[in-house]
């Protein structure tokens, strides 16, 4: 998986990793150990968007959710689609 940020601003546990949503291309970034999401790479040293509290939430602002058969951690590929490749900062497993 690929890294926005090797710790996550809010827990210092995590990293802030890049992530597929439900649509199959819309790109959040998710830290790996609290949860907390963020829909902007530039937001991610800001407030979150949201918390995870629910196995499968709706994404404020977005038509799609965290769950369903093809969200994931993004590959290089797909960060590269959306236009996010620069904001990549490391890679690692989850
Ligand atoms: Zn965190």
């Amino acid at each position: 998986m690929f890294f926005l940020a090797e710790e996550c601003s809010l827990c210092g546990n995590g990293g802030i990793g890049f992530y597929r949503c439900s649509d199959g291309k819309t790109i959040v970034f998710v830290c790996t150990e609290c949860g907390t999401v963020w829909d902007d790479p530039q937001m991610a040293d800001q407030a979150p968007v949201q918390f995870l509290n629910a196995e499968n939430p709706p994404l404020p602002g977005h038509d799609c959710t965290l769950g369903g058969p093809v969200s994931g951690w993004a590959t290089r590929q797909e960060i590269e689609a959306a236009n996010l490749a620069n904001w990549i900062a490391g890679e690692g497993s989850a």
